[in-house]
């Protein structure tokens, strides 16, 4: 593809404003389109179900560049608008505002939106999701009136939030479908580490257990509860929990319709290459939307500020005629009460787990290896942990599990087999 004259971007999330800068230091002299359906400038979702929740955070430091970046870098903003469709062969996509936009190359940084309950009940007022701004600016106020909630999800954020509204003095139960939290994200190790956690602090956790139904006269009075059997399919056992709120976060669909309109491949997300192209020469991917080959994890959809950024790069490369394969070794973080949990790797294809307790309280990591190599580090209040791991990780040292686990030799003294 010839050097794109005209560059559109669509979605303007996380991943867009590091587009946007990318495009730019990378030389690009031409337009660049960035169209969102929120009215929000590009901002930065982590502090939504942490500090900005809890009232610790202001709002103008949610957003990712000030307003004056996009004026500098000419950046035709088009916020509060929707694109409705992209038609391949003029090369337009259509707004919802009416107007048809032309690109050269276009770039689909749609991200994700979170999955509604589908329970009976789950359009009372005192329904809430956290994943944009309205939905926290909307989820505050009904903390501030409330005397108890139900989380649904024991992912990272639906754990995240119960710890908030713990902090915030709500009495919270916390539903998981599966037999132990964070089933998808994290190693059972530090799932029992987060498990206690929660406990210590107050937390109601159910596990095996999933929502049947939301009750109440115009809004949230009690949730129905019920056990899942091994395959989290809903059993017998029926209980109802008093509630003021309920707080969902079962997890996100990629929003990826506009490229299953116009034809393009799609699976658990927008289908890419290690360049974020997609089927299409002149239509990338990135972020949170975005399925791509990642390394030693095959093909995936990552959810992460890091992926955001680091493919938001790859992306500008591509678009750019200078394409780079993204293969940076995936990093996470999350916060809940005095624990900051940070991971590198992917905890996913494993066949080894070994845990090293940490030397402060509420400290420790653990350490995934797949046939001898190590993959993962997920690091609790131990950052010297995480780095070592991080660093090992992405040299391909994989030092003896024997040695990790034992505290009386510092991590640095551990020899990187
Ligand atoms: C509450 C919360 C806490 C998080 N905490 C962490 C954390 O601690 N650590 C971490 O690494 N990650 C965290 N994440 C994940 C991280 O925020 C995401 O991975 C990141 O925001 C992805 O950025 P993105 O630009 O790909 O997508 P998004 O941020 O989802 O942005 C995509 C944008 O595109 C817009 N859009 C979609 N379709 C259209 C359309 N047709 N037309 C116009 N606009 C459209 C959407 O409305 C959205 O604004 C958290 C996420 C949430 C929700």
């Amino acid at each position: 593809m010839a050097h794109p004259e005209r560059i559109v971007i669509v979605g303007a999330g996380h991943a867009s404003a590091q587009l946007c800068e990318s495009l730019r230091k990378n030389g690009h002299e031409g337009s660049i389109t960035l169209v969102g359906e929120e009215t929000w400038l590009p901002y930065q979702r982590p502090p939504l179900s942490k500090a900005y929740l809890l009232g610790d955070f202001e709002r103008e430091r949610l957003f990712v560049k000030p307003r004056t970046f996009y004026d500098d870098a000419r950046i035709d903003l088009r916020l509060g608008i929707r694109v409705e469709a992209i038609d391949r062969a003029a090369r337009t996509i259509r707004l919802s505002d009416g107007a048809d936009v032309p690109y050269d190359a276009l770039a689909l940084l749609t991200g994700a939106r979170v999955r509604p309950l589908d329970c009976p009940g789950a359009g009372l007022s005192g329904v809430h999701y956290v994943r944009g701004i309205d939905d926290i600016d909307g989820l505050m106020p009904a903390v501030e009136g409330a005397g108890s909630a139900v989380v649904v999800g024991g992912g990272y954020i639906g754990l995240e939030a119960a710890a908030v509204l713990r902090k915030r003095g709500l009495a919270v139960t916390l539903l998981h479908r599966s037999p132990r939290l964070l089933s998808r994200v994290a190693s059972a190790e530090t799932a029992r580490f987060i498990e206690t956690l929660h406990r210590e602090e107050g937390v109601d956790i159910r596990l095996g257990t999933t929502i049947s139904a939301i009750e109440g006269t115009g809004r949230v009075e009690r949730v129905g509860i019920e056990k899942t059997n091994a395959d989290h399919v809903a059993a017998d056992t029926q209980e109802e929990i008093p509630a003021d709120i309920v707080v969902a976060g079962i997890g996100v669909l990629p929003n990826q319709s506009l490229a299953v309109a116009a034809g393009l491949t799609t699976e658990d997300g927008i289908a890419v290459d290690e360049t974020c192209r997609t089927d299409d020469p002149a239509v990338f991917a990135a972020g949170d939307v975005a399925w791509h080959p990642h390394g030693h994890w095959g093909d995936i959809r990552l959810e992460s500020v890091q992926n955001a950024l680091d493919q938001a790069k790859a992306c500008a490369a591509a678009m750019l005629g200078d394409p780079v394969p993204y293969d940076a070794t995936p990093w996470f973080w999350s916060d809940q009460y005095d624990v900051k949990m940070q991971s590198a790797g992917l905890p996913q294809g494993y066949d080894r787990a070994v845990w090293r307790e940490g030397e402060k309280p509420r400290s420790g990591s653990c350490w995934l290896y797949a046939q001898d190599r190590l993959i993962c580090v997920e690091a609790m209040n131990d950052p010297r942990a995480y780095m070592t791991g991080k660093r090992w990780i992405e040299a391909g040292v994989s030092p003896d599990p024997d040695a990790i686990v034992n505290v009386a030799t510092p991590l640095k003294s551990v020899s990187a087999a």
